[in-house]
């Protein structure tokens, strides 16, 4: 009798890939070494060859990807980069902690991605053209970038920002970090912008067993420009052409990533078959609306959010009946306190701030049983049909 279902289960994946991870990690212990090595240059081939992408570099987080990738993009104080209000907060701390400005936008309603009709608006309205590249005016810094999210395991709009890019001459750096194995369009997520930024986070739909991270790139000179600057900018020993940091991917965590790298695409598509079960399921219920997926996109369901009616009772029942939920994320970016300086206020991106009130995350995973999910749709229909508390 199930009487209870976790938002993540990585004891249950952990069960039907022991021997294989437990052999990679004997490995690199048999090597003593550690730090990048063979074992990162192994993994960061065969994730190359799975991503579809020329070149991958393993780094320590999917934060640091997203920092390395404007890194190496040149941004900095005077430059500013177009992102989501509605993400995760790494998705643009890496922005302002290179002293440039994050410029936030709005999201599309059903997919709680970066809106490009918005984006466009910005550069229309709020840019000019100027000889050192597209300047936003109320900031006066010059648009470098733009950061599209690809948020719950859904691409954003590419084929719209990947114009906007064109016509702007700007970098397009993907937010796969929720993403990976989905496509736009037949691409994969990570192999369509500029740059590709990859989280190894544990719960991730790809988890190492500690942090991890990866860029992905295209173009040979800002591939080599990231794996520079991961080592402290250094080309060779005691040679220092930038500025970098240290964040390089362990040997250990690319074994674990080895091993589980194999199964991803089945596990993508046990994700997949369950949020189908979770949209039949809940389809006469006019007060949950479950995920949008648009045709030309293939999702991975690193999330299963709904908008939920009520959604505070919803998930203060689903407490009550020990089913995992999760709010992402109960205030959007521009809300921030550390952003206050930036002069954003409560309205300037309603879509992201209706969203926060209104979503709710249920457990999905490969692993989740016909049994756990009939739990948590019963959990979820309880809160309706007993409405007259
Ligand atoms: C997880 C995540 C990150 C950060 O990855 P870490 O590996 O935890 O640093 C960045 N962006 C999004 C959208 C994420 O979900």
């Amino acid at each position: 009798m199930v009487d209870s279902v976790p938002l993540v289960d990585l004891k249950a994946q952990f069960a039907t890939i022991r021997g294989e991870v437990e052999a990679q990690i004997a490995e690199v212990l048999g090597s003593q070494q550690f730090v990048l090595g063979p074992k990162v240059k192994e993994f960061e081939e065969k994730a190359a060859a799975a991503f579809e992408v020329k070149h991958a570099i393993g780094v320590a987080s999917g934060s640091d990807a997203l920092l390395l990738s404007l890194m190496a993009l040149g941004v900095g104080p005077g430059t500013s980069v177009i992102t989501t209000s509605y993400s995760f907060f790494a998705s643009c701390s890496c922005v302002a902690r290179l002293g440039a400005t994050p410029i936030f936008c709005d999201i599309e309603p059903d997919t709680y991605n970066l809106d490009p009709k918005l984006v466009a608006g910005i550069l229309e309205k709020d840019c000019e053209r100027t000889a050192s590249g597209i300047r936003h005016r109320p900031t006066d810094t010059v648009v470098r970038a733009i950061v599209p999210v690809h948020l719950y395991g859904q691409c954003a709009d590419m084929t719209a920002f990947l114009e906007l890019a064109k016509r702007y001459h700007l970098a397009i750096v993907e937010d796969a970090a929720q993403a990976i194995g989905a496509r736009h369009r037949g691409r994969l997520a990570g192999a369509m912008g500029s740059l590709g930024c990859f989280s190894f986070f544990p719960s991730k739909n790809l988890g190492a067993y500690g942090d991890g991270g990866m860029v992905t790139a295209q173009d040979d000179g800002l591939a080599e420009r990231v794996r520079v600057l991961r080592e402290h900018g250094s080309p060779r020993r005691y040679v220092h052409e930038f500025i970098g940091i240290n964040s390089r991917l362990d040997s250990l965590q690319a074994g674990v990533l080895l091993a589980k790298l194999p199964h991803l695409a089945e596990w993508n598509a046990g994700r997949r078959q369950r949020a189908e079960r979770y949209a039949q399921a809940f389809a006469g219920l006019p007060q949950v609306k479950t995920p949008v997926t648009r045709p030309e996109n293939e999702c991975i369901f690193h999330q299963y959010v709904i908008r939920a009616e009520d959604r505070d009772r919803v998930a203060e029942h689903l407490r009550e009946r020990k089913v995992g939920y999760a709010i992402y994320y109960p205030a959007p970016l521009h809300t921030q306190q550390c952003f206050a300086y930036l002069g954003y206020k409560r309205g300037d991106c309603p879509v992201a701030e209706q969203a926060s009130r209104e979503t709710l995350a249920l457990p999905i995973y490969p692993e989740l049983t016909q049994e756990q999910q009939d739990y948590v749709v019963a959990s979820v229909r309880e809160c309706y049909l007993a409405s007259v508390r």
